[in-house]
Order: structure tokens, then sequence, then C-alpha cells
């Protein structure tokens, strides 16, 4: 299977998981400054995750 991800993507860049709406990745944001952890109802709508590089 081949994922494009030609599509714009938005990003937490706490958790690295991407969405497809900035809101929704600003919320995950958001959440994971004050919580420092995901909210499972926010992250079962991303798209992907950003894996991390050497
Ligand atoms: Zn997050």
């Amino acid at each position: 299977m081949t994922i494009k991800m030609a599509m714009e993507l938005y990003f937490c860049e706490i958790c690295r998981f991407a969405y497809k709406d900035r809101e929704t990745a600003e919320k995950c944001e958001d959440w994971c400054r004050k919580h420092k952890s995901c909210s499972l109802e926010i992250t079962k709508s991303a798209v992907g995750e950003i894996k991390n590089e050497k």
C-alpha cells in the first residue's frame, strides 16, 4: 500500500501526531502541554504519526 502525503497536515509538536485540520492539532498540543500525555479523544482523529528520525 502506498501512502501519499500530498495533502497538508498539521502536527502536534509534542506527541507528533498528524491531523488534517489545524484546530485538532492545536487542541492536541494544548492537551499534551498541560497533561504531559495524549488524549485518546483527540488522537483517535489523528491521521498519522511522525517517527523519530535518528
Ligand atoms: Zn499531542
